[in-house]
């Protein structure tokens, strides 16, 4: 069978850049005292609520200056070490075009060695053997286009309930699956189905 390219695609926001950290600590900068609690993802919210997450995100400087999350870094070391190819995967708002600019400075500023980087709207068409990724409906677009792509997922509170026999998460301590999972996918020819059952099995 013929050799597939070990190209592992990795997400930026709350995989490897910490944007939920950010992004509360500015709520709560100017939150009032009567104003709920921050949530990463709140039912309905109401408009004012939303306006204020935009206008924290939308300040010049804010994508590029966030912190690096160290979940998404344990995994990418391991796909370093296994010779993937790095490349970066991610969303940007349409609203706001210097956020793409300030996430190509991100990747270049903490991630030299990634060969390319995706700016789109659309993650599900693109090719990769893996995608590293923490939001469900995005791995689920992209595993319905790559039935044999391997998903990797830096735990968070909104994927806990997320399943899926071509999924592995990581929650920080499991490394050793993480590695295990990714040596499987390095392995795998083209048309050969990924066979993740020996992790599924023994968690
Ligand atoms: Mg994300």
């Amino acid at each position: 069978m013929g050799k597939i390219e070990d190209i592992a695609l990795f997400d930026l926001d709350s995989t490897l850049a910490d944007y939920s950290k950010a992004m509360e600590r500015d709520y709560n900068l100017i939150k009032s005292p009567g104003d709920p609690e921050f949530e990463d993802f709140m039912e309905n919210p109401p408009a004012y609520l939303k306006e204020r997450k935009y206008f924290i995100r939308d300040r010049p400087g804010w994508w590029e200056n966030l912190e690096r999350f160290q979940k998404g870094f344990d995994i990418l070391n391991i796909a370093r070490e296994l010779e993937f190819m790095i490349y970066i995967l991610t969303k940007a708002p349409k609203s706001h075009p210097a956020a793409w600019t300030e996430k190509a400075n991100w990747v270049r500023n903490h991630i030299p060695d990634a060969r390319s980087i995706t700016i789109t709207e659309d993650k599900s068409p693109v090719y990769g053997k893996v995608l590293v990724d923490d939001y469900p409906p995005y791995l689920t677009g992209w595993l319905a286009n790559r039935p044999r792509g391997l998903a990797i997922i830096p735990t968070q509170s909104w994927n806990k309930d997320f399943k899926h026999p071509n999924a592995i998460k990581y929650d920080g301590t499991n490394l050793d699956q993480v590695r295990k999972a990714l040596e499987i996918a390095k392995k795998r020819t083209q048309r050969e189905p990924l066979d993740l059952s020996c992790l599924h099995q023994n968690p």
